[in-house]
């Protein structure tokens, strides 16, 4: 079972489940699922980053209201109309963290050292994007490149934990691109800049569709990420050849600032990151996850 955040007709943001194979309207069917329990009062739960910032998002949870409104109606009184308007799952993290150079072969193929400990950096929040919208290529700025990422949504403050307790501090799991205008990192790399303008474009950060609960997935090592551009597969990778490990990544990231729900952590992308043209669709896959697809302007 899996969640995603989508835009109603009517201009409303709310929450949808993933379940065999099908999209319904959580939020309404969430409203119902309060008068069965005779808890009208329960929380709201427009908003997908509510649910997790409330530590409530849960595959338990998301079974259990699924389960007790097939018992009372058909599931088909909440299927959504096609097609849906996806937006990112959490649409206002405080924060955008990335790793950098966390596959040894992409780190040798842009020339870089492999690090001995996680490298991080951060995007803008502003360049959030959603499943099925637009990558715009700025005016001016050369190469524009992109980089499929497995993303982390923390779901509970996490300060200084060390990596026995790290992951119980994650929500969930989506895709990420963490879209990079190339050259002009090289150019600030090289004058001794940070390299946070070239990664915070507005529409830099397409992610989603859909957040996995942390628990639906046991054996992340096994995890095989796949990009595509045009159909073409360009990277391909499994989550056992990071170099720093998730847990590893959500405990070094708390030492240095404290992680809050609702905040991404994009954990690094494998080899074969190339440059995009427009009129390009680009397809990041990891099959128990989903399929983030995006069209280049
Ligand atoms: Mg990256």
């Amino acid at each position: 079972m899996k969640a995603f955040s989508f835009l109603t007709e009517d201009g409303l943001i709310q929450i949808g489940v993933e379940y065999q194979e099908k999209l319904y309207n959580f939020s309404q069917g969430w409203e119902i699922y309060k008068q069965l329990k005779g808890n009208g009062q329960g929380p709201e739960l427009g908003f997908l980053q509510v649910m997790v910032e409330a530590d409530f998002f849960q595959v338990e949870t998301l079974q259990e209201v699924v389960f007790a409104l097939r018992e009372a109606q058909p599931l088909d009184d909440f299927l959504l109309k096609t097609p849906v308007r996806f937006l990112p799952p959490v649409g206002r993290p405080q924060k955008i963290l990335c790793i950098g150079r966390n596959y040894q072969e992409h780190a040798k193929e842009l020339g870089n050292p492999v690090p001995s400990e996680p490298v991080f950096f951060s995007k803008a929040p502003s360049s959030l994007n959603a499943h099925e919208q637009e990558i715009k290529l700025p005016p001016n700025v050369g190469r524009v490149d992109f980089e499929g990422e497995l993303a982390m949504v923390v779901g509970r403050r996490a300060q200084n934990v060390p990596e026995s307790q790290a992951m119980a501090c994650i929500a969930g799991y989506s895709l990420l691109n963490d879209v990079t205008a190339r050259d002009m990192q090289r150019a600030d790399q090289k004058a001794g800049r940070p390299w946070f303008r070239s990664k915070s474009f507005d529409t830099f950060c397409p992610i989603g569709p859909f957040l996995v609960p942390r628990d639906m997935l046991s054996n992340t090592d096994a995890l095989q990420l796949n990009v595509r551009v045009n159909g073409e597969v360009r990277q391909s990778a499994t989550v056992s050849q990071m170099i720093f490990g998730l847990a590893e990544i959500v405990s070094y990231l708390s030492k240095h600032c404290t992680l809050e729900p609702g905040d991404i952590i994009a954990t690094g992308t494998p080899a074969g990151v190339g440059k995009l043209h427009s009129g390009d669709t680009v397809e990041i896959e990891i099959i128990e996850i989903g399929s983030l697809k995006n069209i280049v302007k």
